[in-house]
C-alpha cells in the first residue's frame, strides 16, 4: 500500500540515487536536474490508489515538501566531493545463528561512503516529520545492523559513522557504536529472530498506528477491507462483507439520530422540571412531610394523571450516562482516598485482559490464578466477540 508519505520518501531517495550514481561516473547533476528526477519519479508513482490519510497534507504540499528536502540537501552537500561514494542502494548482510538456524540479515544502505581518512560512513535519508533524539539514534537498530554488515564486508574497517539526513528538519545527525554495543545488538537480534522463528501466530493489535501502517493489505485485521479499497459503489454492494458493513452503518446512523432525539427530549424534560419546581416553590411546596423527615411533597393533577414534586434533603449525583467526563474527574479525585477500596467497582474484564497480556506483577498473577482455580466454572475460556462501528472520516474535497 502506497501512502503519499511513502511516495515522497521513495521519490527523494530515487533523485539522490541518481545524483550519486552520476557522481560515481564523474558527472555532477545540477539542482534543476535533481528536481526533475524527483518530479519524474513523483509523476510515475502518483495514482488515485495512493492513500492520503491526512487530508490537510494532500499531494501538492507533499510534493513541495519533497522538493524542499532535495533543495536543502543539494545546498548543504554540493559539490558532493567530501567523501568517496562506495555504493548507492548498497545491499549488505551477514549470517546470524539464532533459534537453532542460520538466517541472513540484510539491508540496503542508501549510500555507503569512505572519507579521506579511511573511515566508512553509512548515510540514510529520512523524510519523516518526526525528529528522533540523539539517544534514540544511538539505540537505532537499522543503522546499527548496517554498521555490523559493513565491518563484516570490510574487516579492516576501524571507524564506521552512522549518518542520518533529516531533510525536512534540514539537519544531519551522527552516531557511532562501540564493540560492546555491536555485541549487545547482535545478541538482541538473535533473541528476536528466535522468538519470531518460534512464533507461528500473528496476533494483530488494532491501534492508532494502524492508520499509518504499510502492511494493512497483509494484516489479518485489515486485509479484507483493504482489498475493497477503490472499488466502485456498485461493486462494493455485491461484496457480502461490504453489504453487512453498509447496513451496519445505516443502523448506526439511525441509532445516532434516536440518541439525539432522546437527548433533546431529556433536555426538554429537564427544562420542564425546572418550571414545575419553580411553580411548586411558588405554591410553598405545600403538603406534609409525607415521605419522612426532611421530605415535602406537592402533587399537580392533570387529566392524564398526577405530577408529584417532592423535596428531600440530600445530594443529587451526576449520572455517568449524561456526564461521563465529570464522573471520571470525580473518580480520579477519590481514587487516592481510603474509601476507594470499599467503593470502587472492580472491572474483571480489564483485570483478565491485562492478565492475558501478561501485564500484572507476580503477586497479582498468583492472586488471579488462585481465583481461576477456585471459580473455574465462571472463568471458562471463551471466544470474545465485540462489534462496534467506526465511521471513516471522509477526506475534504480540495
Ligand atoms: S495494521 Fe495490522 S500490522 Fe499494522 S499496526 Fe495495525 S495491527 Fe499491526
Amino acid at each position: 500500500m502506497e501512502t503519499v508519505e511513502t511516495l515522497l520518501g521513495s521519490c527523494v531517495h530515487k533523485a539522490l540515487e541518481r545524483l550519486y550514481d552520476g557522481r560515481l561516473r564523474g558527472r555532477r547533476m545540477s539542482l534543476a536536474e535533481v528536481l526533475a528526477e524527483f518530479d519524474a519519479a513523483w509523476d510515475g508513482g502518483w495514482s488515485d490508489a495512493v492513500v492520503i490519510r491526512d487530508p490537510s497534507c494532500g499531494p501538492q504540499p507533499q510534493r513541495e515538501a519533497g522538493r524542499d528536502c532535495l533543495r536543502w540537501y543539494y545546498e548543504a552537500y554540493s559539490p558532493f566531493d567530501g567523501d568517496q561514494t562506495l555504493g548507492v542502494e548498497k545491499r549488505l548482510g551477514f549470517p546470524l545463528e539464532a533459534g537453532g538456524a542460520t538466517v541472513r540479515i540484510e539491508g540496503i544502505i542508501d549510500r555507503l561512503a569512505q572519507t579521506p581518512d579511511g573511515a566508512y560512513a553509512v548515510h540514510d535519508y529520512k523524510t519523516t516529520a518526526n525528529l528522533p533524539t540523539q539517544a534514540e539514534l544511538d539505540a537505532d537498530w537499522q543503522l546499527g545492523i548496517y554498521d555490523i554488515a559493513v565491518r563484516r564486508a570490510w574487516p579492516s574497517a576501524r571507524e564506521v559513522a552512522l549518518v542520518w539526513h533529516f531533510a525536512r528538519f534540514r539537519r544531519s545527525d551522527e552516531s557511532r557504536r562501540s564493540q560492546a554495543q555491536r555485541r549487545e545488538l547482535l545478541e538482541r537480534l538473535a533473541a528476536l529472530v528466535s522468538e519470531i522463528l518460534g512464533d507461528h501466530r500473528h496476533a494483530p493489535r488494532r491501534g492508532q498506528l494502524c492508520g499509518w501502517c504499510e502492511y494493512r493489505d497483509l494484516c489479518p485485521l485489515w486485509a479484507a477491507a483493504e482489498s475493497l479499497r477503490g472499488l466502485s459503489p456498485a461493486r462494493l454492494k455485491s461484496d457480502e462483507g461490504a453489504a453487512l458493513a453498509g447496513r451496519y452503518a445505516e443502523l448506526e446512523a439511525a441509532r445516532h439520530r434516536l440518541k439525539d432525539d432522546l437527548r433533546r427530549l431529556e433536555l426538554e424534560i429537564e427544562a420542564l422540571e425546572r418550571d414545575v419546581v419553580a411553580f411548586a416553590e411558588g405554591r410553598g411546596l405545600r403538603g406534609e412531610a409525607a415521605g419522612g423527615a426532611g421530605e415535602s411533597v406537592l402533587a399537580l393533577a392533570c387529566p392524564e394523571g398526577e405530577l408529584v414534586v417532592s423535596r428531600k434533603d440530600g445530594y443529587r449525583v451526576p449520572s455517568r450516562a449524561h456526564f461521563p467526563e465529570l464522573c471520571e474527574a470525580i473518580e480520579a479525585q477519590l481514587r487516592a482516598a481510603p474509601l476507594w477500596k470499599e467503593a470502587a467497582h472492580l472491572d474483571l474484564h480489564r483485570v483478565m485482559e491485562r492478565y492475558e497480556r501478561g501485564e500484572w506483577d507476580a503477586e497479582s498473577r498468583a492472586a488471579i490464578e488462585r481465583v481461576l482455580g477456585e471459580h473455574q466454572g465462571h472463568f471458562a475460556a471463551a471466544c470474545k466477540t465485540a462489534v462496534r462501528f467506526h465511521r471513516r472520516k471522509e477526506p475534504e474535497s480540495e
